[in-house]
């Protein structure tokens, strides 16, 4: 390809909202634009680039049987009323009527629009597992765009879902998913951390988030140092990270009861005026780690069992009207006290998981006091009736606590946990930090930031049993299907890929996602170097590789800089001294060395087919 006949508008300046390398590259590069807030448009050389992650995906797929098909990006609001997500995925979601008046989403996944299809085709437990997949757009209306393709409204998806006959399938189409992303990744020039995604409490690992470090990445994810001696794999978003206990906690209710034995009875203290940990802190001049918080947390659909539950009573759990979520019974609304020791915060994921629930957050002011019977800032687990109190497993080794006393301007000291009160649940709560320590090895914790490249996951029955979808099993039984959902963001993917590799003066591909492989340079188009350049050019692209030549009636300096912007792989010059040897030479350099090398023009198109060649094939391998 001619450079003058292809359209790369590059640019020196960056726009001003553009603060990340990949959303500056891209832009001067001259691989996208933009046409609004959240939505750009792929140009020639930005679309070549696009074309091979995709394609890189689709081969992984393909690979482990999963099928493609292409199913529509306008989908009919119905399934998605069937599944409850209409309502459940709130404002990110763009709608649309026609004329008829009928409901459509603009696909932001693609659960309810596969399982629809896969419902009217499945029979029999001989089809099964099924893998579908689709490369498609997506939209989902952002509240806050950013950093170019990273973060966008419209974009496109690799997303996969699995239908299989029980738990066992399920893990193998998952492992296989698994081993299918990190070769794609790999194959991309991409160093991803995977980290569990769902929380011990739950076990098993049923989801899996494909990470890549950047500084203004939106997730916190918790590795792990290792022991000095031994390395450790731990990684884990912070929204399901675990770590070890402190060594005195957790101890049984018996050895809790035993330990408080020297611990004074409690008593009240008065404490005006004083609400916050901080204040209390100030007020008592201790620090925060011999505070036991108490916070009241409002959770929405709610399966665990709280028939037993304090101040459960009257809750009744149903199945959702709409037969939502599966038709599983569950509570629409209540309430939980958590106590946490003083210096920690709730991991509002862990507390969902625990509980079972669809979402928590905490409870309003009103209901706190409607609660407790006490003002905000007074909450405590003694005497705490009106709601099950969950203890998290920091605060059962405390055995000189102070704590609210339900009541304003009181607090209670020599609170011991076991013998003054006990939870109608313990769990494991708190967000990790760093500096906790490693559940697997003991080793130090510690925070990267990372942005989600991929996510798999095992969904189970959610959708195929609000879908009504089933087979008939090896003894002519209708049973219902279970799932996996597998997605990779493929504007992400190679926005990420330049994120890795680039320095100051532009992209450095890899050779398996560079638009062209070699941008051939002639000094001067014209006359001999001409005639070399040509003849280079149609040897290269006989050999496979794909060519960008320069023909442009521009300096050397300027298609130099431009060469590196671009970022293609290797460089050709063409010209000068080299042509004029008795055997004629050209320079060659790989876009990420310093130095130029001199190869014989006759050999020059076997040798970089050889190059480019082995460096996709070690990607690859
Ligand atoms: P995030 O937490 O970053 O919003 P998500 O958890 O909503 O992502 P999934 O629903 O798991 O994302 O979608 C699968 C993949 O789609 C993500 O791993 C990511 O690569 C990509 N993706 C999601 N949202 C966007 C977006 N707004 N722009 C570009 N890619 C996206
Ligand atoms: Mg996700």
């Amino acid at each position: 390809m001619n450079y003058s006949s292809t359209f790369i508008p590059t640019l020196r300046e960056v726009p001003a909202d553009a603060v990340i390398a990949s959303h500056r590259l891209m832009f001067r590069a001259g691989m996208i634009r933009k046409l609004a807030n959240g939505l750009f448009a792929y140009l020639p050389l930005g679309l070549r680039s696009f074309r091979k992650v995709e394609q890189i995906a689709r081969e992984e797929m393909d690979a482990i049987g999963a099928l493609e098909i292409k199913p529509t990006v306008v989908l009919p609001g119905e399934i998605w009323k069937e599944s409850g997500r209409w309502d459940a995925m709130g404002e990110g979601m763009l709608r649309a009527r026609n004329r008829l008046d009928n409901d459509f989403v603009i696909s932001p996944t693609a659960e309810e629009a596969f399982t629809a299809i896969v419902r009217d085709e499945l029979s029999s437990y001989r089809q099964l597992p099924l893998v579908l997949y689709q490369i498609n757009t997506k939209y989902r209306d952002e509240i806050r765009p950013r950093y170019g393709v990273m973060r966008g409204r419209e974009f496109v998806m690799k997303d996969a879902y699995s239908y299989n006959a029980g738990d066992e399938s399920l893990d193998e189409s998952y492992q296989a998913m698994g081993r299918a992303y990190r070769k794609i990744f790999k194959r991309c020039g991409l160093s991803v951390i995977p980290v569990k995604a769902d929380s011990g409490a739950m076990g098993g690992s049923g989801s899996e988030e494909f990470m890549v470090e950047s500084e203004i990445g939106d997730n916190t994810l918790i590795l792990c140092r290792g022991t000095g001696s031994t390395n450790c794999d731990y990684a884990a978003n912070v929204e399901k990270a675990g770590c070890a206990p402190d060594s005195a906690a957790q101890p049984s209710l018996e050895a809790a009861k035993a330990a408080a034995a020297d611990t004074p009875p409690y008593e009240k203290i008065d404490t005006p005026n004083v609400t916050t940990i901080d204040e209390l802190c100030a007020f008592l001049s201790a620090t925060p780690q011999r505070f036991i918080k108490t916070l009241i947390y409002r959770a929405v659909n709610v399966e665990l069992d709280l028939s037993a539950a304090p101040g459960c009573k009257g809750l009744e759990r149903k199945k959702p009207a709409d037969g939502a979520k599966g038709g599983v019974e569950m509570y629409g609304e209540a309430f939980f006290a958590v106590a946490i020791r003083g210096d920690l915060d709730v991991n509002e994921a862990k507390l969902a998981a625990l509980v079972k629930a669809g979402e928590v957050s905490l409870a309003a002011d009103a209901d706190v006091v409607r609660l407790t019977g006490a003002p905000v800032g007074f909450a405590g687990p003694v005497g705490l009736a009106g709601l099950p109190l969950i203890v998290d497993h920091t605060v059962t080794g405390m055995n000189d606590a102070v704590t609210g006393a339900l009541a304003k301007d009181l607090h209670y000291r020599h609170v011991a946990y076991g013998r003054d009160f006990s939870g109608w649940m313990t769990g494991d709560l708190r967000t990790v930090r760093s500096g906790d320590r490693c559940s697997l090895c003991g080793g130090e914790l510690y925070e990267k930031k990372g942005n989600e490249l991929g996510h798999i996951f095992k969904l189970g029955y959610k959708y195929t049993r609000s879908m009504n979808v089933s087979y008939l099993d090896e003894n002519g039984k209708a049973t219902i299907p279970t799932m996996g959902s597998y997605g990779i963001g493929i504007d992400r993917a190679l926005a990420s890929v330049i994120e890795e590799h680039h320095d100051e003066a532009g992209i450095v591909w890899p050779a398996s996602v560079a638009p062209y492989h070699v941008i051939i340079v002639p000094i001067k188009y014209e006359g001999d170097v001409k005639a070399a350049s040509d003849r280079l050019a149609a040897e290269l692209e006989k050999a496979g590789l794909e060519v960008l030549l320069d023909d442009r009636n521009e300096r050397p300096g300027v298609k130099f800089n431009d060469a590196d912007l671009i970022g293609i792989p290797w460089r050709v010059v063409v010209g000068g001294k080299g042509l004029s040897q008795p055997k004629a030479q050209v320079e060659i350099k790989h876009r990420s060395e310093k130095e130029n090398r001199l190869v014989e023009l006759e050999t020059a198109a076997v040798e970089l087919a050889q190059k480019v060649r082995d460096e996709i094939a070690a990607l690859n391998s």
